[in-house]
């Protein structure tokens, strides 16, 4: 079941999923085995229009709306957690902040060749010391003659090492508020000093790019400031916002498609004489999953919904992702139950969307910052 029913979001959905299953989900168990990003896919990507979904048609995206993102992050998800994260993440954050704060020429130079896939984008919030609170970010970039200079070390940056530009948060005003004096630029990779210092090994989502990237004096020009000097930190919650509904998205798809398997596992495997499907545990925990998962579907179209409407959506979207990520976790967790010790085994790919979904619990803002969202939004309007 989806709840989105506009004819071009249903073709777009079926395209994704097709796509999804002939492309992705036969090598999605190898990619995550030898924990590779699998660059040779970035072609095709971007062909489907994937790598550009919210880029107007006039700089080279399909000009596609924030429901049809979440449709296609959703659909790769069902196969393959990794590369639904790679597209959430390049689309809605690395070029989001380029198309929704930067300068024409930023728009112009940018945006085609992460269309094309020739530039995967990364964005750099998250610090070794800050990342629930991510305005105590200690990266720095400090005015030099008509440009700036960038330190610091940023942490669990997505497309860290394959990407072809980062926009990375740095603090340009410490005697404001913390965040007040945050700014965003945007670093091609190749600049001298920028680097992907470390890339780190995951728990699940194995295939997408998780790096350290060290700033050491890395000399910028004004042009490559994205938005204005001290607004970054307010532009970053509304990437975030957005992000949401994509992380959300995310695990759904993992979720609906662990319940697929379950499905399909529970018809065909046979215990004291039977299906296990005619047992009434297994049907209800196949009942209680796909209650919750429509339910976080919902959650999740509403806010994307509200975003094509041009309405407020923030704290929707925080809802989204809380309930969803949370949703998603039980309903795969029940998914490997239904598939007894074959599930615990990698010959089942129940087991692999477990460890992936586990990410849409704690990337761009953990369940607990979420519920304070959601309360801070409440008590705001109250
Ligand atoms: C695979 C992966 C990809 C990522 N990609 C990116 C990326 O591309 N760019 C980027 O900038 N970042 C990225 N991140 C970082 C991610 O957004 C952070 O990990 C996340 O925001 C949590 O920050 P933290 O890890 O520092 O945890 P912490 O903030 O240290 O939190 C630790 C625990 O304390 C809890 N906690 C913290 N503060 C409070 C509070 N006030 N009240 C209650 N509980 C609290 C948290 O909920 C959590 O349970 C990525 C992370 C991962 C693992």
């Amino acid at each position: 079941m989806d709840f989105t029913h506009a004819e071009h979001h249903e073709l777009l959905r079926k395209s994704v999923r097709d796509f999804a299953r002939v492309e992705v989900a036969p090598h999605a168990r190898k990619w995550d085995e030898e924990e590779r990003f699998p660059k040779e896919l970035v072609p095709k990507l971007a062909a489907l229009g994937l790598l550009g979904i919210r880029i107007p048609e006039e700089y080279g995206g399909s000009g596609m709306d924030t429901t049809s993102y979440a449709i296609c992050v959703e659909e790769i998800a069902k196969v393959d957690g990794s590369l639904a994260l790679t597209v959430a993440s390049h689309n809605g954050l690395g070029t989001g902040h380029i198309l929704g704060f930067g300068s024409e020429a930023q728009k112009k130079k940018y945006l085609p060749k992460a269309a094309r896939g020739e530039w995967l984008a990364a964005w750099a919030l998250t610090e070794p010391g800050s990342g629930s609170d991510a305005a105590g970010l200690r990266t720095t970039a400090r005015r030099d003659g008509d440009g700036w200079v960038i330190d610091g070390t940023k942490m669990f940056i997505t497309q860290g090492s394959v990407g072809g530009f980062c926009v990375v948060l740095a603090r340009t005003n410490p005697a404001v508020a913390k965040q007040r004096g945050i700014t965003a630029f945007v670093v091609e990779h190749g600049t001298k000093g920028f680097s992907a210092s470390k890339h780190l090994e995951k728990l699940g989502c194995r295939s997408s790019d998780t790096c350290e990237l060290t700033f050491d004096e890395v000399r910028v020009g004004d042009e490559q400031r994205v938005g204005d000097i001290d607004c970054g930190f307010t532009d970053t919650m509304k990437i975030l916002d957005r992000g949401r509904i994509s992380i959300a998205a995310m695990a759904l798809g993992l979720g609906y498609g662990a319940l697929d398997m379950a499905v399909t596992y529970a018809k065909d495997r046979k215990q004291f004489g039977k299906a296990i499907a005619e047992f009434q545990a297994i049907q209800w925990m196949l009942a209680d999953s796909k209650t919750e998962l429509d339910a976080a579907s919902l959650l999740t179209y509403r806010a994307a919904w509200l975003a094509d409407e041009g309405r407020r959506y923030g704290q929707e979207a925080s809802m989204a992702k809380l309930f969803a990520s949370e949703a998603s976790s039980r309903a795969i967790n029940r998914a490997l139950q239904i598939h007894g010790g074959y599930g615990y085994t990698r010959e089942f790919a129940v087991e692999r969307h477990l460890r992936d979904a586990k990410i849409c619990e704690i990337g761009e803002g953990t369940s607990e910052v979420q519920r304070m969202v959601i309360a801070k939004g409440m008590l705001h309007d109250a």
